[in-house]
């Protein structure tokens, strides 16, 4: 049955609507409300239109069931008959509804639906058709009331409309109608126009957006790959740098004074530190350059493979780390293990010394993603530096106090942005951090 249903309703949407149409435009609308009309009407006539033709027949009303039997044949040429423009099922199905409703006020008078369904079929003429089509449908409203009029005055016919009214009571009734068509005609049609207005400058603004997310994305491409090659080109006249200097070092120890030799320190210091400063901005613009494909992780297995690089550590205060069960997720495997990585190497970098690092990282399902939580017992962060920590080489502290780059965060930044999620810090000073951040689930 539900297969019967889906293909009868691809079947009705595939020849009264064009599927080229934007959403966003009225025409869309206009075409989705007409097919829609279409499918139902065709089911629901069963409960209408064919016991009001038993009826018919039953009453021998004749021209009742043939105008009924002619408005169903419609209706499946409407739904069923390829190659028939939208416009022209369109102008079948009114002249259908309208055939219905002429029939039904010549034969049943004002007992039966025939003035109901001509204010209906007004209505509906602008909201499936152009504004044109409602302004000619109160003149043929006007056309019908004047047409039924001369019937009653002239008496002309056999039905119970001709006997039922006198010319003067068809007036006042038939006026509603032309009122309310009239109405309609001008109201809805106003409304449209104000709505396709707002849907023209939406997408107008939508064009614009897009536009400029393309041009930053460009940009930002741009300025990643500029720091790739820089950071790249780098590598190796720091390298000699600093190989040399080692060397000078090796061969000129003993002729050096300490002050040179002091010197020629802090050049392989610099070098070194200048060696890892490259390294972290090449692992950076990577995580942007690599559009690496995503994978199922088990981000337990990351964290244990981080945790066993913390045993090996010959510093008496041994981090101790621990993790609540965590998802399997799809994600760009090295970049996520880059994100735990930074974070939980932070938890343990910025510590006082005085007790045992302690990385605790917990992780709950909310909907759409999941959110984890990266906390530790350090020193902390002031409230006024939550947002700032994330800027490239932004820095709290000097060389001298913990070594590092700035870059850890920045790098968390993006991975986690890359994932569909957000990334925030909470803290205490001295008691310690919690990060935040989330992974949109695939
Ligand atoms: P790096 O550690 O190389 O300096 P990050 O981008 O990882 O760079 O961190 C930026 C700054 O944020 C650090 O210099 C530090 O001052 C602060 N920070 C990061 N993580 C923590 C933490 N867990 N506890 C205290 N301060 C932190």
């Amino acid at each position: 049955m539900q297969k019967i249903w889906g293909n009868y309703s691809e079947t009705v949407f595939r020849n009264c609507t064009r599927p080229d149409t934007d959403e966003d435009t009225i025409a869309y609308w206009k075409n989705n409300l007409f097919a829609t009309a279409v499918l139902y009407l065709i089911p629901l006539s069963f409960i209408a239109i064919i016991p009001g033709m038993y009826m018919a027949l039953a009453t021998e009303l004749y021209l009742l069931f043939f105008v009924d039997l002619a408005a169903i044949i419609a209706f499946a040429v409407i739904a069923f008959l390829p190659g028939l423009t939208i416009q022209a099922r369109k102008i079948i199905f009114c002249i259908s509804i309208y055939g219905v409703s002429l029939a039904l006020l010549y034969t049943l008078g004002s007992f039966g639906p025939g003035l109901l369904y001509l204010l209906a079929l007004s209505i509906f003429i602008v909201l499936i058709l152009d504004e044109i089509y409602g302004i000619v449908n109160v003149y043929l409203n006007i056309a019908i009331c004047a047409l039924f009029g001369v019937l009653i005055e002239f008496d002309l016919g056999s039905s119970a409309f001709t006997t039922e009214y006198t010319l003067a009571q068809w007036f006042a009734v038939s006026v509603n109608l032309i009122f309310l068509s009239a109405v309609s005609a001008l109201l809805i049609p106003k409304l449209f126009n104000g709505l396709e207005v707002s849907f023209s400058k939406r997408r107008e603004a939508e064009n614009k957006l897009q536009d400029s997310v393309k041009m930053l994305e460009m940009k930002n491409q741009e300025l990643e790959d500029f720091a790739y090659t820089a950071s790249h080109d780098l590598k190796e006249p720091l390298r000699m740098v600093r190989s040399f200097s080692e060397l000078l070092k090796k061969r000129q120890e003993k002729n050096l004074d300490q002050k040179s030799l002091q010197y020629i320190h802090f050049i392989v210091d610099g070098a070194r530190r200048m060696n890892q400063l490259v390294e972290d901005l090449l692992e950076y613009s990577r995580v942007g350059r690599l559009h690496l494909e995503k994978e199922i992780v088990d981000l337990n297995k990351i964290v244990d493979e981080i945790r066993e690089n913390y045993q090996g550590e010959q510093s008496q205060l041994k981090p101790v780390i621990t993790s609540e069960k965590l998802p399997e997720m799809e994600v760009v495997p090295i970049s996520i293990k880059l994100l735990f990585q930074n974070l939980i190497g932070n938890g343990i970098k910025y510590q006082d010394g005085q007790h045992t690092p302690e990385i605790q990282i917990s992780c709950q399902e909310n909907g759409t993603h999941w959110n984890f939580r990266v906390k530790d017992n350090g020193i902390g962060i002031p409230e006024n530096y939550y947002d700032q920590i994330f800027q490239i080489f932004k820095r709290l502290h000097s060389n001298d106090e913990f070594r590092g780059s700035g870059i850890g965060l920045a790098i968390c930044k993006k991975v986690v942005e890359q994932h569909g999620g957000e990334i925030w810090v909470e803290s205490e000073a001295s008691k310690g951090s919690s990060f935040y951040f989330s992974l949109k689930k695939s």
